[in-house]
């Protein structure tokens, strides 16, 4: 079976595709079958890439767990791992315009904000995290309840062979969550990228593999779910690190109940932003409004629930929807575009079948028609208004640009409404006064509360899920212990 280039949206002509083998360790393995990787820009399938089977998945973990015990690995002092860590990072830095354009071609955003965040956010990630290995000891200490003499220990050891499954709205940067900490811990790991969006994480095994990691450190398996499965399933992989959808999430997590696996979700989200009457609203109003349409509404933390206070619903509403409105909506190779296409016609249909349903229901939008490029999987920022709770707007999550807002009178009820959800990732408050901001901040039942911002992530802290939205913390010094496994030594003296 061979594998084609296939037609290219012109903004990439002559854009060098990575290497779409799929490898364990040294090893090329043979393919068996193929996907069409398709441009959400255009809806043209480009290359085809292969699909990892089971088998395929047995080899790679193989080689990963040899790595395990490859002294070239195994035996790298902390230091040493930690260079290695930054050759990876300065040499994703000096490939930063050929990474965006594979994952602007594979996500559709436009290729200036892969330049400016998906691929350098990516960078900072390894960076931070390349220098933890020489910091990661463990402790010594006394026993507490045990009479004698003893010296106790504490060892920090590597998990394991690490599975990392990711999805197709930030495909570089959440894989790096996952690929800078598992690496500073000394695990080694399997990245299974989205279907959807497979190019970044070639072209990352490819980097590694010039910069000298070992084979099997750092490998891809690319696939659809049924390759996610297999290899969550491995019963050599120790730890699977997911970000998707709760459902696939919930069943990584039954599937991971056999073998006792580690296992940390980053899942969906459906965030409340709450606009305060006292709030500046030349803030407020842009930000509620990117807060939810930057990447086409595609952002697992996006504010799509709004609810504003009466005295200045309407006019927030307004200015959000006069935001929408302005945004340069085009393909994801021209540099004037700001919000690309959706990732698929899946995607299309799903987004566009809530609004219908809101619509026939109902539901009112605010403003008028925006103009969208003819090919493409494109859709156009949308506010909703006196959505109420109940609605299937207010609870679902849509992943596309597309807010429910609401009215509230006093913050308690604005609170009740941010919490009656059953996911709890992310919440924003635009307010100018101290005590609301702080108060609001401690009632609010979400992983991360942005006060007067949005969409600040940040290794330096952690970020994850309440309630159904994840288990677990990525980033921050949190997210070590997530690849670690602290041992206790007890010696008797
Ligand atoms: P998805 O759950 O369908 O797929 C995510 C990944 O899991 C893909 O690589 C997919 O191939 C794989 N997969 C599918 N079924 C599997 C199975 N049974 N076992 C193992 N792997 C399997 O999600 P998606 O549609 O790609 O992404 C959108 C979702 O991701 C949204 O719900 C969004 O909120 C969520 N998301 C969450 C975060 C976060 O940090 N919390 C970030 C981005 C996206």
């Amino acid at each position: 079976m061979t594998m084609q280039a296939g037609t290219m949206q012109a903004g990439f002509a002559g854009l060098n595709l990575p290497d779409l083998q799929l490898r364990a360790g040294d090893d090329i393995l043979p393919v068996t079958r193929l996907a069409a990787d398709e441009d959400p820009c255009t809806g043209q399938a480009f290359a085809d890439i292969p699909v990892a089977s089971d088998a395929d998945v047995d080899a790679i973990v193989a080689a990963a767990k040899a790595a395990l015990r490859d002294p070239a690995w195994r035996d790298l002092v902390p230091l040493a791992r930690e260079r290695l860590l930054h050759r990876f990072a300065d040499a994703i830095e000096a490939d930063i315009q050929r990474l965006a354009a594979l994952e602007s071609l594979d996500t559709g955003k436009p290729v200036a904000i892969a330049e400016a965040v998906d691929i350098p956010a990516a960078v900072a990630w390894l960076r931070t995290y390349a220098g933890w290995p020489s910091k990661l000891a463990g402790r010594a200490g006394t026993l507490a309840a045990t009479p004698g003499g003893y010296h106790v220990y504490t060892r920090r050891e590597p998990i394991g062979v690490v599975a990392a499954i990711t999805p197709w709205n930030f495909p570089i940067v959440l894989a790096m969550w996952k690929i800078a900490p598992a690496l500073a811990a000394g695990c080694t790991l399997v990245l299974k990228p989205a279907p959807e969006t497979p190019l970044s994480a070639l072209r990352l095994a490819e980097i590694a593999r010039e910069v000298g990691f070992p084979p099997g450190v750092f490998s891809v398996a690319t696939g659809d779910g049924r390759t996610g499965a297999a290899l969550a399933g491995h019963p050599d992989v120790a730890k699977v690190a997911f970000t998707g959808s709760t459902a696939t999430g919930q069943a990584i997590l039954a599937a991971s109940v056999p073998a006792i696996k580690r296992v940390t979700l980053e899942l969906g989200g459906k965030s409340p932003s709450i606009i305060c009457a006292d709030a500046d609203l030349s803030l407020a109003i842009p930000q509620a409004a990117m807060g939810c349409f930057f990447n086409t509404g595609q952002v697992c933390y996006a504010g799509t629930r709004l609810y504003v206070h009466r005295s200045v619903y309407d006019q927030a509403l307004e200015g959000i929807a006069q935001v929408g409105a302005a945004q340069r909506i085009g393909p994801s190779g021209d540099r004037a575009s700001q919000l690309g296409p959706l990732i698929s016609a899946r995607q299309h249909d799903k987004v566009s079948g809530f609004v219908d349903r809101a619509h026939r229901a109902g539901i009112e939008r605010v403003g008028g028609d925006i103009a969208l490029p003819e090919q493409g999987h494109y859709f156009a920022p949308t506010v909703l208004r006196d959505v109420s709770p109940d609605a299937e707007a207010a609870r679902e999550e849509i992943f596309g640009p597309v807010l429910a807002a609401t009215p509230f009178d006093d913050l308690d009820e604005a609170i009740a409404l941010a919490n009656d959800s059953a996911y709890g990732l992310a919440a924003h408050v635009w307010t100018r006064d101290l005590a609301t901001a702080h108060s609001a901040a401690a009632r609010i039942e979400a992983g991360t509360v942005f006060i007067n911002c949005i969409m600040v992530a940040d290794p330096a802290f952690p970020f994850g899920g309440f309630k159904q939205s994840g288990l677990g913390r990525e980033n921050g010094m949190e997210v070590l212990d997530a690849y670690l496994e602290p041992k206790s030594v007890v010696v008797a003296l």
